[in-house]
Formats: structure tokens, C-alpha cells, sequence
């Protein structure tokens, strides 16, 4: 069976997460999304493992139908941030002891800080049969390749993946060697639930049933079938700018004023720039088993865009509730009838969906923290 999958999310426990965000609303909105299987994201912290352990069916964590992996990031010494999936809770606290004294705050924090290598981490999870990779992976700050030119250098070892970020896709990583034959995730790193954040990247896998050893197995071994998520220009890293005033700078320009924008701002070199300075190869190779990268907009912007309002309008919300009514978001983005959809919502809503799945959306790249827009030509 086919299973979509988001592997990396935050609790209240992680800084800038809504404070509202709770099991039960996530799995809501992830069925709707038409996720089977959501990250728990911050499975170390103690009061969100306690949330956890209350949906416990045998060895599975169920809420409302919808299954969590133990996950969590952590950030290491160099500050880069490494995303983790574990079989259960056994191996996270092991995972957890192993890291414990090396870390201020791993008691209170979501994403806790560890003052270790990422080849010790690396170490510490393989140990305790974990699942590691560099989270977002190309991201100008907290990420492996914002400060070191190898991945594997860096770890001083093979790690299970890489997880893409918002920024990049296949076609951007794949032109990098060293990563010929380390499998991509695409994960939302969603800190609320709303339906433009959660699921808004995820990969569609093939398992047998859900569960950690099928799910592991397809990581690992070319059951990946799909990445779905952003066109990279809609990310908020895509093009070199600056984080103040999001001014974009060809990288040159920026270099030649020292990385300072007339504003003040620090200007933060966009993942396209720096996929083309890591780049081994002009045109991505990809190597057999790398599934499809699908690019997919959250259905709650095409709405708004189509509307000309803010994603976080109630009108927004009522329409995208409507169109939920005939299946999930990914079902009416890709799959659902036109003419079914004609009937349920007004029809600048319907033509824009019709527009996106003729390819037919323009976006104004994102750089410097901002995100890129969607225009619907
Ligand atoms: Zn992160
Ligand atoms: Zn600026």
C-alpha cells in the first residue's frame, strides 16, 4: 500500500510553535491533509512523550487513525540540526541518555541543543538502531551544508538521509555526488497545524502495513515512491536576500558589499546559490531508485490567492472546509473531478485549482525568510 508520510513537526515545546497545537489536532488536520503516518516531533521532552504514551495501542501510537513516529530534531555544537526516527520510546531514551550530559536544556526544550559532533550523534543514534540525517538540509543557518562543504566529511560516516527542506527539490540536491545514493525526505517541519504548514511537504511511501520496520525498510531501501512538496522558489531560503528587508542579491553583489544590505540586514545566501557552489554536475543526475519529486502549493493559498486575501482569512478557512467535504487536500489538488468541484465552490476557487494542476501557477521566488509567492496565471 501507499502511505503518505510527514516525518518532521514540533511540539509546544519547540520555540515559535502555536501553543494550541495538541495530538488530537494534529491528527485532525493530518487526515484531512490525507497523511497516514505524521513525525511526533520532540519525542525527548518529557511532557510530550507523557502526551504520547496515551495513545499507545501495543507498540503503535494511533490517534484518531492517524499513526506517530517517534521523531525529534536536535541541534548540535555547530549549530547545524540533525532530524531523528526511532522504533520506540526504549531506543529515543536511550538515544536520550546517551546525549543527556552534553545538553543545557534537553529537559525543557523541544529541539534541544547537544554540545557533541555530528558524527558523535550520528554515532549515539546508530547505536540505538535510530534513523539520523541533516533536517533542512541546504538552509542558510542551522543546517549541514550552511557551514560545511560535505556531508559525509561531516559526519565521518553514512547517514540514512537527508531531509530536502522547503527550499530545494531532487533536480537541486541531485547535482550534488556525494549524495547519489542517500535517500531525500520531504518533511513539513510544521510548527502548527494549520493547513498550509502541516503536510505542506511529505513522502508518499510503499509498506506493507504501518509500521516502524516497514516504514524503515522503505526508507532505506527505495520505498520512497514520492516526494511531494514545494516548487523550490516558493521557499522562504531560495534566493540570496536580505533577512531584514528581503531585497534580493545576485550572490556576487552581495559578496562584493560583505554580505550587508543598505538596510543594515544580514543578507543570507539563497539554497539555489549554494546548491550551484556545492554542485558536482550542471544538470541533476538522478540515480535509479530516486522517486519523482511532485510539487505541490497548499490549497489553502491557492484560495486565498484566488481571492485576493491572507491565508489566515476566516473566508479562506470556510472555503478550504468546504472543498474538505469531498475528500482529502491532496485528493482535491490532484485527483478530485472538476466539475464536482465547480459544485462546491466559487469558481475563481475551482479555476485556480484547475490552473495549478495545468502548471499553469507562477512563483515570485522567496529569499531571506520570506516565503514566495503564488501568482495563478
Ligand atoms: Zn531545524
Ligand atoms: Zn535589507
Amino acid at each position: 500500500m501507499l502511505i503518505n508520510a510527514d516525518f518532521h513537526i514540533h511540539s509546544p515545546f519547540s520555540g515559535g510553535t502555536a501553543s494550541r497545537i495538541d495530538l488530537k489536532k494534529i491528527a485532525m488536520a493530518a487526515k484531512k491533509k490525507g497523511l497516514h503516518v505524521v513525525g511526533s516531533g520532540d519525542c525527548l521532552h518529557p511532557v510530550w512523550q507523557n502526551e504520547l504514551k496515551k495513545y499507545l495501542v501495543g507498540d503503535k501510537i494511533v490517534v484518531d487513525g492517524v499513526h506517530f513516529i517517534l521523531s525529534c530534531e536536535v541541534e548540535d555544537k555547530n549549530r547545524v540540526h540533525h532530524l531523528l526516527l526511532f522504533p520506540d520510546f526504549y531506543s529515543a531514551n536511550a538515544f536520550k541518555e546517551g546525549i543527556k550530559k552534553y545538553s543545557p536544556d534537553i529537559e525543557d526544550e523541544g529541539r534541544p541543543k547537544v554540545m557533541l559532533e555530528g558524527g558523535e550523534i550520528l554515532d549515539v543514534a546508530k547505536e540505538v538502531n535510530a534513523l539520523i540525517g541533516a533536517a533542512h538540509a541546504f538552509t542558510p543557518w542551522t543546517s549541514l551544508y550552511a557551514y560545511f562543504d560535505s556531508l559525509l566529511e561531516y559526519y565521518g560516516g553514512r547517514p540514512h538521509f537527508i531531509e530536502l527542506g522547503l527550499s530545494a527539490d531532487s533536480d537541486y540536491a541531485d547535482r550534488i555526488k556525494e549524495l547519489q545514493d542517500i535517500p531525500f525526505l520531504s518533511n513539513s517541519d510544521a510548527h502548527s497545524y494549520s493547513p498550509h504548514r502541516l503536510g505542506r511537504e511529505f513522502n508518499r511511501l510503499e509498506v506493507n502495513e504501518i509500521s516502524w520496520d516497514e516504514i524503515r525498510k522503505a526508507i532505506l531501501n527505495g520505498g520512497i515512491k514520492a516526494n511531494v512538496g514545494f516548487p523550490p522558489e516558493k521557499g522562504k531560503y531560495n534566493r540570496t536576500a536580505c533577512s531584514w528587508c528581503h531585497r534580493q542579491y545576485e550572490k556576487d553583489e552581495a559578496a562584493k558589499i560583505g554580505w550587508r544590505c543598505f538596510c543594515g540586514g544580514v543578507i543570507k545566501k539563497g539554497v539555489r546559490d549554494r546548491i550551484n557552489e556545492l554542485a558536482s554536475y550542471e544538470k541533476p543526475i538522478h540515480p535509479p531508485f530516486r522517486p519523482p519529486y511532485i510539487h505541490l502549493i497548499p490549497l489553502a493559498e491557492i484560495i486565498a490567492e484566488s481571492l485576493g486575501k491572507d491565508t489566515r482569512n476566516g473566508i479562506v478557512a470556510k472555503r478550504w472546509r468546504e472543498l474538505m467535504k469531498l475528500g482529502s487536500e491532496i485528493e482535491v489538488l490532484l485527483d478530485i473531478d472538476m466539475e464536482k468541484i465547480k459544485k462546491v465552490t466559487p469558481l475563481a476557487i475551482a479555476e485556480a485549482i484547475e490552473a495549478f494542476r495545468r502548471g499553469r501557477i507562477k512563483i515570485i521566488p522567496g529569499g531571506g525568510g520570506k516565503y514566495g509567492e503564488i501568482v495563478i496565471t
